[in-house]
């Protein structure tokens, strides 16, 4: 289905869980989530399900599970199992923080999984267990290898960075590209939840990180992918930058967000939401229309840094990126 901006909506990322084995300093505050929901208030996999059967009638083929950590909620591999079955859904990916992978890695592929991104924010155990409060980075870096042992692919590394504090890092994260057949991303930083206050410093544009890297070659991409990619000379995998703050993939954009709460978000930056939880309880043949509402909803573009920006009421770890 097209959006009133002729944009095809053919994506969806559903959060399913606000929990999270980790406290990111950007994305969760040091407590965790303050008023933890009762599970009535969160959709089962059943309801996910019958939401995505509805997105899938309306054109969505790709799914992207997310979190919160959605490794951590019970269920997750039947979840992923009963959606790739589903008529119309034929990629699905999952974004995780990695830290049950290791155990996890197997199943997830057994059960449908096609594609991962792990986030990575360093590659140094202390400031790993700084910036996540209490993270074991080695945890990440095992469940790294065994998705590359199990040729899961393709496997995209996702890196914030942060002034004054990993930045000095960058060459050593695309250094992983090297030998081994991965992405590594550098995601902007975004004002959102947690990070809203931060100081402008803490920010630094992917043109910026770029101009650090120095030589790359520029690759053709996907033009309904946000990431822009480039290639070190003779490496396996590839750089890409996601630039959500300092340019707009807005004209592009093909998603639309679910939350483990109920409700769609037509965009990642509104505090617009349409609630899907009454309708798949009570009205679940009024599911298509409900998308189809939440879709025509999408705004043009963002307005962060603009006077038309409202500050958003959800972290990103209720939101999923
Ligand atoms: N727990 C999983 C993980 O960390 O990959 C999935 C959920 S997490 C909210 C998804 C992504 O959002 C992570 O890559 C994380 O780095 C990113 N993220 C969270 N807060 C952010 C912020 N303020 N700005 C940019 N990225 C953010
Ligand atoms: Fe958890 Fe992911 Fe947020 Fe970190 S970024 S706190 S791992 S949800």
């Amino acid at each position: 289905m097209k959006d009133l901006y002729q944009r095809k909506i053919n994506y969806m990322r559903i959060s399913v869980t606000d929990l999270c084995n980790l406290r990111c300093q950007y994305c969760m505050p040091e407590a965790g989530i303050a008023d933890k929901k009762h599970h009535k208030e969160i959709l089962s996999f059943e309801e996910m399900a019958e939401i995505v059967k509805a997105a899938a009638k309306i054109g969505v083929n790709k799914i992207r599970i997310t979190g919160g950590e959605p490794l951590v909620r019970k269920g997750i591999v039947n979840f992923i199992s009963t959606i790739s079955q589903i008529d119309g859904i034929n990629d699905i990916a999952i974004t995780t923080n990695g830290l049950l992978l290791k155990e996890m890695a197997k199943d997830l592929k057994e059960a449908g999984l096609k594609r991962l991104n792990i986030s990575i924010d360093t590659l140094k155990p202390d400031r790993f267990k700084e910036i996540t409060r209490g993270g074991d980075l080695s945890r990440v870096l095992d469940g790294i290898q065994e998705a590359l042992r199990l040729q899961m692919k393709p496997i995209k590394l996702n890196a914030v960075v942060i002034g004054g504090f990993n930045e000095d890092e960058i060459q050593d994260l695309v250094r992983l590209t090297m030998a081994d057949d991965i992405d590594v991303r550098f995601i902007e930083l975004m004002p959102i939840g947690e990070a809203s206050n931060w100081a402008k410093e803490r920010f630094i544009s992917n043109e910026e990180i770029k101009n650090r890297i120095g030589d790359m070659m520029a690759l053709e991409g996907d033009p309904s992918s946000p990431a822009k990619y480039y290639r070190l000379p003779r490496a396996k995998g590839r750089v890409g930058f996601i630039n959500p703050i300092s340019s707009h993939f807005c004209e592009s954009c093909n998603r639309i967000r679910l939350t483990s709460d109920g409700k769609l978000k037509p965009c990642l930056h509104s505090n617009q939401e349409v609630d899907i939880m009454d309708i798949v309880r009570r009205n679940p043949s009024e599911l298509q229309q409900v998308l189809e509402r939440a879709i025509l909803l999408k705004p043009e573009k963002h307005y962060l840094y603009t006077t038309q920006h409202e500050i958003g009421h959800r972290n990103m770890s209720e939101i999923g990126g």
